[in-house]
């Protein structure tokens, strides 16, 4: 058995439609799938078959605040119509548009006018995040990679980094638990925080009923590994493991390939919680 608990299709910023992800994750020997798109379960959602020999859980990645930075937090495992579930997604709608109106602006301010429009078309009809932005100043020659728009302008404490909208960490624990599912700190190394400040995060996601964090994600070192291990014992949370794809290529990690939890863990696949549909 092999679990992949992170990835993304193009219903959020990733590339590849769901099915191709499946087959993907099929072909790379990913027997157990969640689909973990941003603040949306419409690209799972849109699968008319799961291919044979893949089970998908369900998933999401919501986006939130904690203590001024932004924090994800994956779900798993819960129940997909449940009004509080409902709830948040609407929430979770609603804010990704007003911030793309304030995205806009700022960019406009900064001599970077059209952004929504472009942004929109990037998007279809899916919701817009700032990769699309980010595409918007790559296409018009504004900077030379996506990863420079972010080191510019869209990124942590950059002007397109608009976090006011999102709702608090509770509040996005509350829907998945309320949802009968499993709330997850998704790639807890990546927001560079002090190990103190890290487990201040770790201590407020436990007292909003947060379960679990991911103890592997991506490619990251195994000190880091060790390290999320020793936290996930130390607050009595289950381990998840994810790649995080987005697509074939670098810089992302291919779906499926990654380190395996650490024996210490308790592997979040041992709870008992996770729906498989
Ligand atoms: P959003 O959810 O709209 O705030 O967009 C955040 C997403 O942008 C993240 O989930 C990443 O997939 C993507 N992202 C963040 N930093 C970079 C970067 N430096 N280069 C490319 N994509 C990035
Ligand atoms: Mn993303
Ligand atoms: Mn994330
Ligand atoms: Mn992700």
């Amino acid at each position: 058995m092999l679990y992949d608990l992170h990835c993304h299709s193009n219903a959020s910023d990733g590339k590849l439609a769901p099915v191709d992800l499946c087959l993907r994750a099929i072909s790379n020997g990913v027997t157990h799938l969640a689909i973990t798109d941003h603040d949306t379960l419409s690209g799972w959602q849109s699968l008319a078959e799961v291919p044979p020999g893949l089970s998908l859980i369900n998933g999401i990645e919501y986006s939130c605040v904690w203590s001024g930075m932004t924090i994800h937090i994956v779900g798993l495992g819960f129940d997909s119509l449940h009004p509080v579930m409902q709830t948040g997604l609407s929430r979770q709608l609603e804010a990704r548009e007003q911030r793309a109106l304030i995205i806009d602006e700022r960019l406009a301010r900064l001599g970077f006018k059209g952004g929504l429009s472009a942004a929109r078309i990037y998007a279809g009809e899916n919701q817009i995040g700032r990769p699309h932005f980010a595409r918007f100043l790559l296409e018009n020659g504004h900077v030379n990679s996506m990863n420079q728009a972010f080191d510019k302008y869209l990124g942590a404490g950059k002007p397109g980094d608009v976090k006011a909208l999102w709702p608090e960490l509770h509040d996005v624990v509350s829907w998945i638990t309320g949802a009968g599912g499993l709330a997850v700190i998704a790639h807890p190394a990546r927001y560079k925080m002090t190990n103190m400040k890290l487990r201040r995060l770790i201590q407020a996601f436990r007292e909003a009923g947060g379960q679990a964090m991911e103890v592997v994600s991506g490619s990251q070192s195994r000190d880091v590994t060790s390290y999320m291990a020793q936290l996930a014992h130390d607050y009595e949370l289950f381990a998840s493991q994810g790649s995080d794809f987005h697509g074939p290529g670098s810089p992302w990690q291919e779906l499926g390939r990654f380190e395996s939890l650490p024996k210490r863990c308790r592997p979040i696949w041992e709870s008992g919680v996770l729906a498989v549909s």
